[in-house]
Formats: structure tokens, sequence, C-alpha cells
């Protein structure tokens, strides 16, 4: 064997064990911050099982949010072509540097993902971008242990930036995966339900329990895999107006759909509008929004979209809660 033909030595991740975790804690005086949703997966099977799910290679750039102490994002490094790792907490992710020093395929941001509940941080936007531009052909993952606190805004959100993932690898709360799977007519069906699934594909790979976490959540836990469909998407005319017009119906999930859309459009529709778009639904006005499939809510939308712009002669109408 030509030893110039080896490709250079792979850096090792440390194992995420709870005496690793709770040595590096104890080294600095501190303790995981709830606020933070700071529980750290300490079963290597399924921190790599994340990974694996995520079908990584070295095309892909890979934003991971929550670096922790860094076990998953070595994981990635070893397998990805760009990892990049957002932490709010300053200390984890003091520490975490020191793991990852070896991989130089690892940018870390220390800063909150999120810049509102509606939106997500430029800064991390900007850098996944130049990251995707700098090598032709490059593909845009999300992969991560998520917090739990902000996984609906991260998934929805990133769903709606100018660079949405390929795939999103993620670990959430099980109620919150049992939501991006549910099907109409379910307890868990609701506007996440259909907003997700209205451009993508979601699949539960694994439902984990507490113990396989430190410090133990006190719920269970699912790992998700979301595959974006482009085709899917561009079947809906305006995208911001969907979102919107999902939320407004799910709003009060149990009522008639006639007296929810009545109030989604108070101040733009009059009730007699209201009625003409349902007379033309094969659902009827006495439907509940949470029996609507997702091409019925769909196909309801845009007729309610169209109604607008006859009404009001806006061609890009907007929804009051949009
Ligand atoms: N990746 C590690 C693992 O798998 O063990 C840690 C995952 S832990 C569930 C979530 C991490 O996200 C914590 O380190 C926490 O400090 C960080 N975090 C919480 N909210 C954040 C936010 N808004 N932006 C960036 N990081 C955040």
């Amino acid at each position: 064997m030509n030893f110039n033909d080896m490709e250079p030595a792979v850096p090792k991740v440390n194992k995420q064990t709870v005496s690793y975790l709770s040595t590096r804690f104890a080294e600095v005086g501190l303790n995981p911050n709830k606020r933070h949703g700071q529980n750290f997966l300490i079963d290597m099977n399924l921190l790599n099982m994340i990974a694996s799910s995520a079908q990584l290679n070295r095309n892909d750039v890979v934003l991971e949010i929550g670096t922790g102490m860094g076990s998953l994002t070595g994981i990635f490094a070893q397998q990805a072509g760009q990892v990049i790792t957002v932490e709010i907490d300053q200390y984890l992710h003091q520490m975490a540097s020191e793991e990852l020093e070896p991989f130089d395929n690892v940018l870390m941001l220390k800063q909150d993902c999120l810049k509102n509940k509606n939106s997500f941080a430029p800064e991390v936007i900007a850098a996944v971008q130049e990251h995707l531009a700098a090598v032709p052909g490059r593909v845009f993952k999300l992969a991560a242990n998520l917090p739990y606190n902000v996984a609906t805004p991260i998934i929805s959100n990133l769903l709606r930036s100018e660079i949405v993932p390929e795939t999103m690898t993620v670990t959430i709360q099980k109620e919150l995966g049992d939501r991006l799977v549910a099907k109409p007519g379910s307890k868990d069906y609701g506007s996440l339900s259909v907003w997700v699934q209205s451009i993508c594909d979601t699949r539960i790979v694994r439902v984990m329990s507490p113990k396989v976490f430190w410090p133990r959540p006190k719920v269970d836990s699912a790992i998700i895999h979301i595959i974006h469909r482009p085709e899917k998407r561009a079947t809906i005319p305006d995208l911001g107006f969907f979102h919107a017009f999902v939320r407004a119906m799910f709003f009060h999930r149990r009522k008639y759909m006639r007296s929810v859309a009545v109030s989604a459009f108070k101040g733009q529709l009059e009730k007699q509008h209201v009625d003409e778009v349902l007379q033309a639904c094969e659902h009827g006005p006495e439907t509940r929004t949470e029996q609507l499939p997702i091409p019925v809510m769909q196909e309801l939308c845009e007729a309610f979209r169209q109604k607008l712009i006859e009404v009001t002669g806006d061609p890009k109408p907007k929804l009051a809660n949009q």
C-alpha cells in the first residue's frame, strides 16, 4: 500500500457517559441548566443512530443546534463535509471547544439559534449559506439532539427560511414527534401536523425512554426523520398564507369549520363569503378542522385566498395573524 494515498486519521470523540459528563461539570463547578433543556444523550448506540439515520456523507453541511459537550458534533464531523454547531450556553461552548479542537471541519457558534419565536438567527443562516456556497453540490441537513423547549420553532422556522434542509434528523419530545406524524381525526393532529406534512414526509425512527439521558427528562423522547419534498411545496401557491391559514383554522380545533373560518377572516370577509367558499367544499361547514385531510385543507385555503383576492382586489392578500 502507498502510504501517501491513505486518508488522514479521523479524530476521535469522547464517550459521553454519566461519569464523563458529571466529571466535566464538576471541574467547572456547574450543573446542567434545565432552562436550556440540557439533557445529554448517554447511549453511544443512540448517538450513532442519529448520525446513521441522517445518512451523512462528505457532501453534507450539517447544522447542529445544541453543541452540548460536543460528543454528537464529533460523530457528525467524522462523517460530514462541514458541521456548523450552535450553543447558547457559554460554559458548554467553552468545554466543547476543547473536545472539538482536533476537527478542522467544525464551525462553532456561541449564540441563540433563534432571533425570536418566528425567525431563525440570521448569523446562523448566513454561516450555512456560506458553507453551502463554498463547494458546488453541497447538501444542507439538520441533525441534533434538540433543546426541547425550542424544538417546534426550530423545525417550523427552518421550513420557512431561505435555506430549507433536505432532511432533519432530530431528537425531540415524543409528544411532539406524535404531532409531526399524526393523521386526521387523531388526538395529535393539529396545525403543526398539517404544516409540516404538507411540505415534508415524516417518520419516527425510534422512541427513547428518559433513562438514556443525563439528567433524565420527565417525558419520553423520539428520533424523528423529516424529508423535505419540494414537489409537495410547489403545489402551495402562497406558503406564508397557507401557514397562517392552518394556524388560524386549528385555533379552535373542536369547533365547526364555519365558525372558525368566520372568526379567522373577521374584518376581511363577510359571513356570506365564507358560506360561498364552504358550499364548494365537499366536507361542509359542520366538519371540524381536526378531521380534514391535508389535501382538503390545501384546497380550502386556496379557495379562501381566491375569495379574498376577489373581494379585496389585493393580488397577494394576507391573513390577520400573518
Ligand atoms: N448535543 C448534546 C447531546 O446530544 O448530548 C446536547 C443536547 S441538549 C438536549 C440541548 C443543547 O442545546 C444544550 O446544550 C443547550 O444549552 C443548547 N440550547 C438550548 N437552547 C438553545 C438555543 N436557543 N440555541 C442554541 N443552543 C441552545
